[in-house]
């Protein structure tokens, strides 16, 4: 377990100032694995400035063009938010949040997910997390800088490090590890495909149908080979359907 499994990752920043920012907050917490996707301005003069000494860290950034490339081989993704949505997930303080995060680098990578400073991360972005965390902020302003909503997550983080306590591993005593976001999100596409298939997602009133089921798999965390059972459970399902409507297609043909 360490530090060095935590990856911080900027979704779409704006401002260049703000990305050296996030990189001088996660130095001085011992935090260096950061990941950008599609980042508007990159690499920039003003990020370099705003780093400071955490330049390495800058240069050693990762460019992705998508937030699923960003965290596929992450084993817990924790998604930042500075307001409540819709359809609420799991949601800790930072507090928790570190000392869970911490707790499972111990197994698997774990990424931060960090929003655009306009309008943060979107549904579905929030929607590939696991859980979700909130910096309780005042209630008439609780929308932080990006660099300084990442410093309080990397210091809470640090503190967890320190305490070396890992007793908030939920997953502590399993036997696999959790399907990795690519295995999950290829589980969801297989998912809706049958669910259209069996007529029971209506495309033209899917209403939340599929943001449900993905909160239930992604509170679930099933493992590698739940997930390959879930997948199998599918492939028999649409066997079985394509079958009856063959031979429904059969039993209508004219006699010869
Ligand atoms: N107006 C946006 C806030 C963007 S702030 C919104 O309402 O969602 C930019 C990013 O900083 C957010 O996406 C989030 O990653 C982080 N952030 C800011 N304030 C936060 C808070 N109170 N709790 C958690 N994350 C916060």
């Amino acid at each position: 377990m360490s530090l060095d499994s935590i990856r911080i990752v900027l979704v779409n920043t704006s401002h260049p100032g703000n990305i050296g920012a996030v990189a001088r907050a996660m130095k001085n917490m011992g935090i260096s694995d950061l990941a950008l996707v599609e980042p508007r301005k990159f690499p920039h003069d003003e990020a370099t400035w705003r780093a400071a000494s955490a330049n390495d860290i800058l240069e050693a950034a990762q460019i992705f063009a998508t937030l699923e490339e960003a965290i596929a081989d992450c084993g817990l993704v924790v998604g930042t938010s500075a307001r409540g949505r819709t359809i609420p997930w799991p949601l800790l303080d930072p507090r928790h949040c570190a000392e869970q995060a911490y707790a499972e680098t111990r197994r698997h990578k774990v990424a931060l997910v960090f929003g655009r400073e306009d309008r943060g991360l979107t549904n579905e972005e929030l929607q590939q997390c696991n859980l979700h965390v909130n910096i309780p902020a005042n209630e008439e302003y609780s929308s932080l800088n990006l660099g300084m909503a990442v410093q309080v997550l990397c210091y809470e983080l640090r503190m967890a490090h320190l305490s070396g306590d890992l007793s908030a591993d939920p997953l502590a005593e399993w036997d696999l590890p959790p399907a990795t976001p690519e295995a999950l999100a290829r589980y969801f596409d297989h998912l809706e495909e049958t669910l259209l298939e069996m007529g029971f997602l209506n495309p033209k009133a899917p209403k939340q149908l599929m943001t449900r089921l993905r909160r239930l798999y992604t509170r679930a965390r099933p493992d590698e080979m739940e997930v390959n059972i879930l997948r199998g459970i599918l492939t028999s399902t649409q066997y079985q359907i394509r079958e009856q409507a063959a031979k429904t297609a059969a039993t209508k043909e004219p006699e010869a």
